[in-house]
């Protein structure tokens, strides 16, 4: 009696159903459909490219051996892989069919390998499309500032998932160089393992992709994408919050990432407890190994940063100079970036000499070109919330402390994020003249020098401010 494909295969999938764990064998082996068995050869359909290699990669010995019980020595194993029609509005399963397009047959529907157990290398492109080659450890200046993050990093990409720096969770403000390090870490997983599998995204590409999905259906295809990744990179999760659904599927792919002993580096621009809106079961997670923050960098890694920069665009500036704009740009890396572009352009530009009275007016400049959107009123209601104050109160003329202090960073800040000029912010302020502008100016500049905790203060006021821009 000539047997069913369906029978056959319901005799394999007995025999498998007794070798592994449960759910390994609903993920991979319960959504095959048997196809045909012609002439020695089972024909299996698979749900897709990334399906295929796994089955391929992890299951190629119990599912020969499986076969050759069931049907004798000379059975080979065939798959058709069903690719979805919808495959290249799809990110991130083009990623993959992209590599092997020609293996993919001409009308696109599904592909055929003829493969009696052997496993047709896969090529793996040695260039990471998302990773961006000047983001290096070379390039990433070392200082207090970055010390164990770096150092976590550098861990990390000698020994991909077997440090106990998994996850690696950076926090950091905007500009500290997050992206770099991540990116960092990829790159140099890259040339140390070409043949690890390294995705490096963001938490808002991540959400989109997982809407598609949703969209098309295709839910299992994007996890089983996610499993054949080896190293995990995804920058700024705080986008993740208040996004339930995505964060369940970023839940369940974080863990089976960790189970199978891969590598995660994740960063957020604010610390935990400022994370709101994402899942106390996620944060828990992302303390499991090593979590450790980038400061602003102090005032000799400032100077060894513009120095660096200066060097690899062969630049020659002089000592002095670098150390004014180290000492007045004391937020973040990119900003100083931003000054040392603008001092370049300006000096090719016009063959100006560089003295410090061109780079103060360059700094000027630069404060009201970075973050052009903001306004006065804007400021005053961020600082105003900040503690807890009537945005009104700083327009008055009170001289109740804590509204002078708010009122003080209100102007500071006004100064430093708007083009007005110092009347105009006055005027803005109840009608304060102009040398009450300059002097709250300095003392917000004096005492954030020589005061830690105001410090603190006012840079946090300074990112909640930043990210309205
Ligand atoms: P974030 O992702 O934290 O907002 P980025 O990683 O984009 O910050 O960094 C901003 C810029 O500053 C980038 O151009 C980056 O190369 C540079 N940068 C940050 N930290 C360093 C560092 N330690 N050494 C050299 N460049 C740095
Ligand atoms: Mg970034």
């Amino acid at each position: 009696m000539i047997k069913s494909v369906e029978s056959i295969w319901s005799s394999c999938l007995l025999l498998i159903q007794k070798s592994i764990n449960t759910q390994s064998y609903k993920t991979w082996f319960e959504p095959i459909k048997p196809i045909k068995y012609e002439g020695n050869i089972l024909t299996i359909q698979v749900p897709s490219q990334f399906f295929y290699e796994w089955l391929e990669e992890h299951y190629i010995d119990l599912l020969s051996q499986t076969i050759r019980k069931e049907l004798g020595a000379e059975a080979r194993l065939e798959y058709r892989i069903i690719v979805e029609q919808n495959q290249t509005q799809n990110k991130t399963t083009s990623y993959y069919l992209k590599e092997n397009s020609d293996e993919v047959s001409n009308n696109g529907n599904f592909y055929n390998s003829k493969n009696p157990f052997v496993i047709p290398g896969l090529k793996k492109s040695p260039h990471n499309p998302q990773l961006n080659p000047n983001f290096t450890f070379e390039s990433f200046v070392q200082g207090e500032c970055n010390q164990l993050a770096r150092s976590a990093g550098i861990a990390i990409s000698r020994k991909p998932g077997g440090t106990a720096f998994n996850p690696l969770m950076v926090y950091g403000g905007v500009g500290l160089g997050k992206t770099h390090l991540i990116q960092a870490i990829g790159n140099a997983i890259n040339k140390n393992f070409p043949n690890k599998t390294i995705l490096y995204l963001t938490a808002q590409t991540f959400t989109d992709q997982f809407i598609t999905t949703v969209r098309n259906g295709s839910i299992n295809e994007f996890v089983y994408f996610y499993q054949t990744i080896d190293v995990l990179l995804m920058d700024d999760i705080q986008f993740l919050a208040n996004k339930d659904k995505t964060q369940d599927i970023f839940f369940h792919i974080f863990n089976q990432l960790h189970q199978t002993g891969k590598q995660i580096v994740l960063t957020s621009d604010r610390p935990q407890k400022e994370l709101a809106g994402v899942e106390d079961r996620l944060l828990s997670r992302f303390k499991w190994g090593l979590t450790c923050d980038l400061q602003v960098p102090d005032f000799e890694t400032r100077v060894a940063i513009l120095e660096h920069k200066m060097y690899a665009n062969n630049i020659k500036i002089n000592r002095d100079i670098i150390e004014y704009v180290a000492h007045h740009i004391n937020t973040s890396v990119r900003e100083l970036e931003g000054v040392l572009t603008s001092i370049v352009a300006r000096v090719q530009l016009t063959q100006e000499t560089i003295d410090i009275p061109l780079i103060k007016k360059i700094l000027q400049n630069h404060h009201s070109e970075t973050t052009p959107e903001l306004n006065i009123p804007l400021i005053q209601s961020v600082v105003a919330e900040y503690y807890g104050l009537n945005t009104d109160l700083l327009k008055s003329n009170t001289r109740r402390r804590e509204v002078v202090q708010a009122r003080q960073i209100a102007m500071f800040f006004a100064k430093m994020f708007t083009k007005s000029s110092l009347k105009a912010i006055g005027k803005d302020f109840g009608g304060k003249d102009h040398s009450t502008v300059i002097h709250s100016c300095q003392t917000v500049h004096d005492l954030m020098e020589s005061d830690v905790e105001y410090a603190r203060d006012v840079n946090e006021i300074k990112k909640t401010i930043e990210r309205q821009a």
